[in-house]
């Protein structure tokens, strides 16, 4: 209602000025006319023409009226120099002020909402930069003011931050106006006040704030570095440190350019992903599947049986995947594709010094123009009083400690509610041990919509888990030779027995012991990098877990080719991490699988969305397979074919998504899902028909009621 009365009160303000063609008065010959009137006037009452100047001047820039220009050399005319360039500084700058808080109070809301995802990285920019932006445009007086107003009433930029901005920007244009209206009797035409000249000053007052900013941006570089000795010559391009998904990557391209590239591991070739993570999690998850459907063979129109299995040929088999994995990432093939690798712990002991310590105690020396820090993340381990005299396992040491165990744990505590812990849990629940999985959250994979954790949680506790959510872990400790560990929930306290913990609350990034402390590289949770993955020296950067957000191979890998690229080329032209359509997966049965915004996400972004949800039950291929569960959701922009962002719960989630991320990446919508052939029958099949959902809820009804007369017309 209000902001109705605002849009009528300003339309009628606006029609009044056009309709009694107020704007005859603002001409610079209509003013010369009446120079000799006001200046009378100005004589009797210098106050009150003062006060309606400032007055009038305000609700004219409030209201994106043209005539600015006439009325600040009425007031140069009016005022001379120094008053009229006070009065007209202060009424401008409120006036444009008005215009921005009037297109924020009537248009924000609507076209964030509207364009919001397209106008993110707009936002971003105003937010860190806005000010300078404002005062590059204030100062070139090229830019339309009112346009200039209205749009950055769209941004989030702070009202005091316009305000003092505008005033500052707009203060050279003013002098050189108010300047010009003191001349008034000299002046032929408008055009005459900016010459070629002028206007090229300004525009070079206009980028002096850029080239400044660009100019403190290479003094600090210099800064950064002075303390240290650059090397006349370096021995390599780069060096990467750490041999995972990230170091491999980037090693990979830095040797496919030709550059020279020396890549140091400490430990084993692959890091986490091939060793202790996401290869060795699902081959386990792999043959727990096939225990729980011998236990429900039933479905299958089999007899159900107990599966008969030796605990230590399962993770044998892990151990054999891992092997077989292997030579992906091996010393033999990186060397092979010219990649120098060495084993050995590296330090960096100046920007462009590495220094390898090798296992016989041996050390060498390399230099290098660019390093790539990809060092990954470990297992955070909790600080939980009686933790280490329990001992627990994490995802490091579970594969080998297990390897030795001829059944599984019996009891086993899983600490932790996030992707690792629910497949841990699911899958050793499905091996024969009793799992009790613990969550200080509300509830288990909480970065899902309520109805995915849910789900999971379901899916969790028939294979037998027994989920604590809500319950904080609080002590361990030994009684009788038995361990326990102490929760607490509602004010209560349980104890716990159990024979073996795992600990999966999080993996914290390894940034100590290399040398960062030395060199003063900012850390928080994870290495502190610029949009290009520079760290505070121009020529380190880091990639992969260590340098977040994400903690996954994909992203690690897809962050080694930006170091890359950007290390060995930066200073033709560098590349933004794009983070814009990131998928992942938690591979506990059925699968989660997401890309881009969930409704939860959408929410907090205060992001407007449709949902159009597909049940997976319903799909022919599932039900014959027995996996008839699960569905696909898709967001979508209201009423626009844009999808915002995907979550598929079901058999081979993870795998189904990959349409969406190629639909994402390309700006495809719905339309060209549902009109591309998928073969029957498929569990791909889902995503045709959650696209054929969306668009039997946007049909042109009034299009096939004219249709239904028409067929009825033709029917005779
Ligand atoms: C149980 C589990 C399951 C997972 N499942 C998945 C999954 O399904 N999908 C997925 O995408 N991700 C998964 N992940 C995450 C994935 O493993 C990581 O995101 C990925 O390994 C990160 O790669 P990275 O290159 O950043 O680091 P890493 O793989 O950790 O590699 C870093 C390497 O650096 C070496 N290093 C460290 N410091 C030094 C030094 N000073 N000198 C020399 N070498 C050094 C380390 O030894 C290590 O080998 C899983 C992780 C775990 C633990």
């Amino acid at each position: 209602m209000k902001r109705l009365l605002l849009i009528l009160l300003i339309l009628a303000l606006v029609a009044s000025f056009f309709v009694f063609d107020l704007g005859r008065f603002l001409t610079l010959e209509s003013l010369k006319q009446s120079q000799n009137d006001f200046a009378a006037l100005k004589m009797q009452s210098p106050w009150l023409v003062a006060f309606v100047s400032f007055v009038l001047y305000v609700i004219a820039a409030a209201l994106s009226l043209p005539g600015a220009l006439i009325m600040t050399l009425a007031v140069g005319a009016l005022f001379g120099l120094v008053m009229g360039t006070l009065l007209v500084s202060f009424a401008s700058s409120i006036g444009a002020t008005l215009a921005f808080l009037a297109s924020r109070f009537l248009l924000r809301d609507i076209v964030q909402q509207r364009f919001g995802d397209k106008l993110k990285a707009i936002n971003e920019g105003v937010a860190k930069d806005g000010a300078l932006y404002l005062f590059t445009l204030r100062l070139v007086p090229v830019f339309p003011f009112f346009l200039i107003n209205l749009l950055m009433g769209l941004t989030p930029m702070r009202t005091r931050t316009f305000y003092w901005v505008s005033q500052v920007g707009m203060l050279a244009g003013t002098l050189v106006f108010v300047n010009a209206g003191t001349q008034l009797a000299q002046l032929q035409s408008l055009s005459g006040i900016l010459s070629p000249g002028m206007l090229f000053s300004f525009a070079l007052l206009g980028i002096f704030p850029m080239i400044a900013k660009k100019i403190t941006a290479w003094l600090q570089r210099r800064r950064v570095y002075a303390k240290w000795q650059r090397p006349a010559k370096f021995d390599r391009n780069l060096i990467v440190i750490g041999g995972g998904a990230a170091g491999l990557v980037s090693a990979y391209i830095a040797a496919a350019v030709k550059a020279k590239v020396t890549l140091i591991e400490a430990h084993k070739m692959g890091g986490d992903c091939l060793n202790f993570g996401c290869v060795p999690s699902k081959a386990l998850i792999k043959s727990a599947k096939l225990a729980n459907q011998i236990r429900h063979g039933e479905h299958y129109g089999l007899n159900a049986g107990v599966p008969d299995f030796s605990f230590r040929k399962v993770m044998a088999r892990v151990h054999d995947v891992i092997r077989t994995v292997a030579p992906h990432d091996s010393i033999e093939r990186f060397t092979g594709l010219g990649v120098e690798v060495l084993q050995g712990y590296a330090r960096i002991t100046d920007p462009w010094t590495v220094e390898i310590k090798f296992n016989d105690g041996t050390t060498q020396i390399l230099t290098t123009r660019s390093i790539v820090i990809a060092t990954g993340a470990r297992p955070f381990v909790p600080p939980l009083p009686g933790l280490d005299e329990v001992g627990y396992v994490t995802s490091d040491t579970l594969w080998s400690t297990f390897a030795e165990l001829d059944e599984a744990p019996k009891r086993l505590v899983v600490l932790g509610g996030g992707p690792i812990g629910c497949e841990m849990a699911q899958s050793f629940a499905r091996l024969g041990s009793h799992v009790i999985q613990i969550e200080m959250g509300a509830r288990i994979m909480v970065r899902e919509d309520v109805e995915v954790s849910e789900l999971a949680r379901a899916s969790l506790a028939a294979d037998g888990v027994e989920i604590l959510t809500n319950h904080k872990a609080v002590r361990c400790g030994t009684e009788g030779g038995r361990k326990y560990i102490v929760v607490e929930h509602d004010g209560q306290s349980r104890r716990i027995e159990f024979d073996t913990l795992l600990c999966a609350v999080g993996r914290s990034a390894r940034l100590t012991g290399f040398g960062l402390e030395e060199l003063g590289i900012p850390v928080q949770r994870t290495v502190t990098t610029n949009d290009y993955l520079e760290t505070l020296y121009p020529n380190i950067y880091a990639a992969g877990d260590v340098a977040g957000p994400y903690q996954f191979t994909h992203t690690a890998a897809h962050q080694g080719w930006y170091v890359a690229v950007n290390s060995l080329f930066g200073e033709f032209k560098k590349f933004k991490a794009d983070y814009s359509v990131i998928p992942w997966a938690t591979f506990i049965e059925p699968e989660v699988a997401r890309v881009g915004l969930n409704e939860q996400e959408a929410r907090e972004q205060g992001i407007a969305y449709e949902v159009t949800k597909y049940g997976i039950d319903d799909l022919d291929r599932a039900i014959a397979d027995g996996t008839a569960h699960g569905f696909v959701k898709v967001l979508t922009v209201p009423g626009k074919d844009k999808i915002l962002g995907v979550t598929i719960v079901g058999e081979h989630a993870g795998d189904l998504l990959a349409e969406f991320v190629l639909a994402m990446k390309h700006g495809l919508g719905l339309n060209k899902i549902l009109g591309t052939i998928h073969t029957y029958p498929t569990l791909a099949e889902a995503n045709k028909y959650a696209a054929g959902e969306w668009k039997r809820a946007h049909a042109p009804q009034k299009v096939l009621a004219w249709l239904e007369r028409f067929h009825a017309w033709k029917r005779g």
